[in-house]
């Protein structure tokens, strides 16, 4: 039987982040194992976007550092031909009057306080940079310009390659069908293609994640949400590269925005999804009843819209938590085994710190940041990553 020092189950860009960083600190034998592909699960259905606008401010310093992992991403990773394929546009946060402008306005402050680059913009700065747009109702206007957006699928394949030339071992169609045990001690995963023994299991298996409450003692809280992605053009009114990523506070669908192939618009919800009862990343249904309602929306915000055309449309699943916050670290009772899941539809811009902690925590090193706060014992002891904004789907 093959043996292994850590076994990575999943690879997506979390589960590429981790191999690399594991094969970056010198573990000397990693095995990654992913049922289908590198970059096939959830990872392929990301919007994308970068930005350190956090209203947790644990999660503002996970993707303060992760920042500046894209923004030099050949160099970290190693290899001149890698790229995460990032657009360095900025983002822009906008609130009218009502529940979510304090929340904001604290949110803001809180990032200056941990050093991010920010500005506070007025409607008519806003209109110079998204032109498109109209901030009549616009209240507090934040702007990141240390921001943007990347390529998740390119990320994770710039990863796994970097980690296979290191010499991590990679193999794709592998499915893990459960944990090797001895007493309470992880030694091994079971697989369709036989055994691996390991001394460390690293599982970010995203909303499969699941399958482990099958495995071991506990459950595992994570809910499959669907979400929708609609791709609009617009030949008056291009949304342009050079334009920010959006994010609309005042409407309905909490709507983000970025530009999509150089001209048309990419927009999506930030509310709450479809509940999926298995999790299954496979395309959903997107009604012409639903493309209408959010038309509408952003119509009201990108008047010229009103006449858009659908271009496309897809969904994607977010793995969500009670609190829509990722759980990190060891698992408690079970020796040997770390998580890293529940990115609930944020963990792109979070990967490369996530991994990196993942993969210090596996080799017993110190992690660059605490893992603490997004231990899994968080859902019992109540102590919640809860935001300004409150429990949900803004973090
Ligand atoms: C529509 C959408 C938009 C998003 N937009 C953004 C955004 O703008 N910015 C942002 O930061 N984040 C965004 N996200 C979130 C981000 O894309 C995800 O958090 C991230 O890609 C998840 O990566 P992952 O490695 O955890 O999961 P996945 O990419 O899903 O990888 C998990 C892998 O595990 C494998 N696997 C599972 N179980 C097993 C098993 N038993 N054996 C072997 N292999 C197994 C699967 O095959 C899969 O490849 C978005 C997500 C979606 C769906």
């Amino acid at each position: 039987m093959e043996k292994f020092d850590v076994i990575v189950i999943g690879g997506g860009v979390i589960g590429t982040s981790v191999a690399f960083h594991l094969a970056h600190f010198g573990a000397k034998s990693v095995l990654l194992l992913d049922r289908v592909a590198v970059g096939a699960g959830t990872t392929s259905q990301s919007s994308g976007i970068l930005r350190t606008h956090y209203s947790v401010r644990e999660n503002v310093e996970l993707a303060r550092r992760s920042w500046s992992v894209f923004n030099d991403f050949a160099a970290y990773v190693e290899d001149e031909e890698a790229s995460c394929g990032i657009v360095r546009c900025g983002y822009m946060i906008s609130a009218s009057e009502g529940d979510k402008l304090e929340p904001l306005r604290a949110s803001l402050q809180q990032q200056e306080a941990q050093q991010v680059r920010l500005e506070y913009l007025t409607p008519a700065q806003a209109r110079e940079l998204l032109p498109i747009a109209s901030f009549d109702d616009a209240a507090l206007i934040g702007y990141e310009p240390d921001a943007g957006f990347a390529d998740a699928t390119m990320t994770a394949m710039a990863f796994a390659k970097s980690a296979r030339q290191k010499g991590v071992k990679l193999r794709e169609g592998v499915n893990v069908t459960g944990l090797l045990k001895q007493g309470d001690r992880v030694i091994g995963v079971s697989t369709t293609e036989g055994d691996f023994l390991c001394g460390t299991v690293v599982s970010t298996q995203n909303i499969w994640a699941r399958e482990l409450s099958g495995w071991i003692p506990g459950e595992i809280l994570v809910t499959p949400e669907r979400h929708a992605v609609l791709a609009l053009e617009c030949t008056t009114a291009p949304y342009t590269s050079a334009m920010p990523v959006f994010k609309d506070l005042a409407s309905a669908g909490m709507l983000y925005y970025r530009s999509y192939g150089g001209k048309q618009m990419l927009v999506s919800e930030g509310v709450l999804g479809e509940s999926l009862v298995q999790a299954d990343a496979t395309q959903g249904d997107v009604s012409l009843d639903y493309v209408v309602e959010v038309g509408a929306q952003v119509a009201e915000r990108f008047p010229a819209y009103d006449t858009a055309g659908l271009a496309s449309s897809w969904t994607g699943v977010y793995d969500v938590t009670p609190d829509w916050n990722p759980v990190l670290g060891r698992m408690p009772g079970v020796e040997g085994l770390i998580v890293g899941y529940g990115f609930s539809g944020h963990g792109f811009k979070l990967s490369p710190t996530v991994g990196r902690i993942l993969a210090q925590e596996a080799l017993a090193l110190p992690t660059d940041v605490p893992l603490a706060p997004y231990s899994i014992e968080r859902f019992t002891t109540g102590a919640l990553l809860t935001g300004k904004y409150g429990l949900g789907a803004v973090s």
